[in-house]
């Protein structure tokens, strides 16, 4: 994974943007990447001395199940989801990958 926080601030130097305010990422749930892994690479760059007014805000795309076996559609918040109202295994995921830089903010 590229280094979320300095492909932000290359962004944010493209749009002439000295000052970054805010940067938003969406992380789907299901995409693998850790919130807390980027919150502490961005206090790391934070505590580097860079950045210092910048607030990060991570929207988290969470990912939906379709039980094979019963029909039931359901929020999937782990890796190997089991139907909640039959205990099936055999679900069929959809959404919560990916994992974007939505906006930044700043002057
Ligand atoms: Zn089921």
């Amino acid at each position: 994974m590229e280094n979320v926080i300095e492909h932000a601030s290359r962004v944010a130097r493209d749009n002439d943007i000295k000052l970054i305010k805010t940067i938003s990422l969406k992380v789907g749930v299901m995409s693998g990447v850790s919130v807390d892994a980027l919150k502490f690479a961005f206090e790391s760059h934070q505590a580097a001395g860079e950045m210092t007014d910048a607030n990060l805000k991570i929207d988290v795309i969470p990912a939906e199940g379709k039980c094979r076996e019963c029909g039931e559609v359901f929020e999937v918040t782990e890796n190997w989801p089991e139907c909640r109202a039959c205990g099936s295994m055999n679900i069929a995921v959809t959404g919560g990958n990916g994992f974007f830089l939505t906006d930044i903010e700043g002057e």
